[in-house]
């Protein structure tokens, strides 16, 4: 029995979600299956009525299932960032969701490579630490409110190592900080996953030979729990790496990537795949409650339409199907998404003329043909 608890969320989140339960019900009925769904009414329309983002009785019922299936949020009539912080954001911080896991293969015809290369590359994203603590503020020349210690420190620093700023000038700064249990349990499930996927190298991605304080830690810590684990592991620098993704992707593996160069780096990998349309993303904590979803948004442009390709969030359903423990079932999936592809039974944005029902229904019929 597998218990999810299911949040559509806004837009074509609606949409997508529903033609990725289809899949799951098609998987679970001919694999004999139980699956339990509980739907959450998270996202604006429920923000709009009551003011309310991720509720404790929301986490309450969360916690009891073993995974979250999620659409999109976003709505236009609701401040960007509200609806981000308070469910996304809070629903990661919450269940400590410590991993963010985004496959990147190349789907052909619809790789904007101009060679067909295959790839097949496991982008793993520390979810919680860098630059993305909130540990930042703005220091504003002498009118400064901010401590004075801490200014005269900075303003030492300053003249120590850099050219332009005077004492009285404005700093704005975010730290990138990552705790040495942070960089263990994040490069851990890196090796593990490595492990299980018979792999005998990761690729860490960094930027040790400017940010040395930072990334210094990172390899110290990568390069120990290589050792413990009998994985070996590559560094890139993150710009290296950026160039290489395009030249070369089949080059690479598992790649493991600090907080914000996983950011942007799982939107290249996202592209050089095929796009919005099929990419997918987990928020895993390995000892507790995941988080599965499609990488786009809400598209409040084509929401309600019926134009919404429900790939990306029947892929993410896949990677969820994978984490609980079935990556068979996850394959049969990946198998009837490729048959969908190959027949042109897609959607507009992939050149076909299915509406978003249709091409689930597709989908969902081919995993009904591997019985
Ligand atoms: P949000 O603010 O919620 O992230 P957004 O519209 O700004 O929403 P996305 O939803 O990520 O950003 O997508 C940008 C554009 O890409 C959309 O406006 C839409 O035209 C297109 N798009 C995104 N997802 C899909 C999809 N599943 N199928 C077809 N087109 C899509």
């Amino acid at each position: 029995m597998y218990k999810i608890a299911v949040a559509p969320g806004d837009g074509i989140g609606k949409e997508v979600i529903a033609e990725g339960i289809k899949v799951l019900e098609a998987v679970a009925e001919i694999e004999s299956l139980n699956l339990q769904l509980e739907y959450l009414d998270l996202g604006s329309d429920r923000y709009l009525r009551t003011g309310e983002l991720l509720t404790e009785e929301d986490v309450e019922i969360i916690r009891k299932h073993q995974a979250v299936y999620f659409g999109a949020i976003g709505d236009p009539r609701v401040a960007p960032g509200v609806l981000e912080k308070g469910i996304l954001i809070a629903m990661r911080t919450t269940f400590d969701q410590y991993v963010n896991m985004r496959p990147s293969k190349a789907w052909h015809p619809y790789t904007p490579l101009k060679e067909e290369k295959k790839f097949d590359i496991l982008f793993l994203r520390e979810n919680t630490e860098d630059m993305y603590m909130g540990a930042g503020g703005v220091l504003h020349g002498k009118t400064s409110s901010v401590d004075m210690r801490l200014r005269r420190e900075l303003y030492t620093m300053d003249l120590k190592v850099s050219g332009t700023s005077t004492a009285d000038d404005d700093y704005a700064f975010e730290v990138g900080m990552m705790s040495r249990r942070g960089i263990e349990r994040f490069a851990d499930y890196c090796f593990e996953t490595a492990k299980r996927m018979g792999k005998d190298k990761i690729t860490a991605v960094d930027k040790a030979n400017v940010c040395t304080s930072l990334y210094g830690l990172w390899r110290e810590v990568f390069d120990a729990r290589s050792k413990h684990h009998g994985i070996a592991v590559e560094y890139m620098y993150v710009d290296a790496m950026a160039m290489a993704l395009v030249r070369a992707p089949e080059r690479f593996g598992i790649v493991a990537c600090p907080n914000m160069f996983g950011d942007i780096l799982t939107d290249l990998g996202a592209e050089i795949m095929g796009g919005l349309g099929v990419a997918a993303s987990g928020n895993i904590n390995p000892n507790g409650v995941s988080m599965f979803e499609p990488v786009h948004g809400s598209a409040p442009d084509i929401a309600g339409k019926g134009k919404a390709n429900p790939i990306a969030a029947v892929l993410a359903g896949k990677m969820m199907i994978d984490q609980l423990g079935r990556p068979d079932l996850g394959k049969m999936i990946e198998w009837s998404v490729k048959m969908a592809m190959r027949h042109r039974m897609v959607t507009a944005d992939m050149g076909g003329s299915l509406s978003t029902k249709e091409a689930g229904d597709a989908i969902a019929e081919l995993v009904r043909s591997t019985r």
